[in-house]
């Protein structure tokens, strides 16, 4: 189901590999106030982490749901034209998620991703607890 106006589908491309998002900026915050030491947008690790916590050994991906394929209601969602292409799109996009947390964890980085439906509102108070969960852990 296309849940997305022409113009909504445009703003959400837009964003695509834009850094200093609403989710990344409420990340960051969360960390600050946990006291917790971080740099972003380490272009040298796999995949350019958004959040690197240098101290704890962990990378944070904070991942926009739609376009890394999150189960929730906006990671299923996908547009009903140009089907063929999208679903490559979102194939080559899980595939590349994969392929970057295997390598940051063989170079012995914890990689911890956050959704972007949990960094609003409520769930934004169980961010803490997201922190320590980890990606790939299979
Ligand atoms: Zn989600």
């Amino acid at each position: 189901m296309d849940n997305l106006t022409p113009l909504g589908r445009r703003r959400l491309m837009q964003r695509i590999g834009q850094r200093n998002t609403a989710p990344e900026k409420a990340v960051r915050s969360t960390l600050r106030r946990l006291g917790i030491r971080f740099s972003s947008n380490h272009k040298r690790l796999p995949g350019t982490p958004d959040l690197v916590l240098n101290e704890l050994g962990t990378v944070i991906f904070v991942h926009g749901c739609f376009w890394h394929r999150h189960s929730c209601r906006a990671g299923r969602s996908a547009p009903t034209t140009n089907k063929i292409f999208w679903e490559k799109k979102f194939r080559a996009n899980k595939a590349r998620d994969r392929k970057v947390c295997k390598a940051l964890r063989a170079m012995g980085w914890r990689v911890v991703l956050i959704w972007e439906c949990h960094t609003r509102g409520r769930n934004l108070a169980r961010l803490p607890e997201r922190v320590r969960d980890t990606v790939c852990s299979s």
